[in-house]
């Protein structure tokens, strides 16, 4: 859906935001030991992730930004797929759903939030892809 290059390709993997190859987060979204947890650096290029203290602390912006339309989304399909619903019942589908998507909320929010500071550079991704062929042979 989204090539190499943009975004929206590394923002939805959790990958790094300037080589798109190394992982953004300590484990995944839904381990609940290192909950969203980001790295120190990126393990392929080593582009640092924390800008500085406290960074990811405006992440919650985005988060909110994310949990509403989510909440959007989720009220459309009740819509689509069950027109009758009560109002109480489409207000539970959309807790419900908050409240089951809220790691992978809380970690996209922040691979967003470190993509308005950081960006790709495909001659690092060249570089970085270059080194891992290298490796595996
Ligand atoms: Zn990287």
């Amino acid at each position: 859906m989204f090539r190499q290059g943009s975004r929206w390709y590394s923002i939805l993997r959790l990958k790094c935001p300037r080589c798109q190859q190394g992982e953004f987060l300590e484990s995944h979204p839904y381990t609940f030991s290192d909950l969203n947890r980001v790295k120190n650096h990126c393990p392929q290029c080593g582009l640092k992730y924390q800008l500085e203290p406290s960074f990811y602390y405006g992440s919650m912006y985005v988060s909110y930004a994310v949990g509403v339309a989510l909440a959007v989304g989720i009220f459309v399909l009740t819509q689509l797929l069950a027109p009758g619903m009560s109002l109480l019942a489409v207000f539970g589908c959309i807790v419900g759903g908050l409240v089951l998507l809220m790691p992978w909320i809380g970690a996209v929010s922040k691979s967003i939030w470190a993509h308005i500071f950081m960006a790709y550079d495909p001659k690092v991704a060249r570089m970085v892809q270059d080194k891992r062929a290298k490796n595996k042979a």
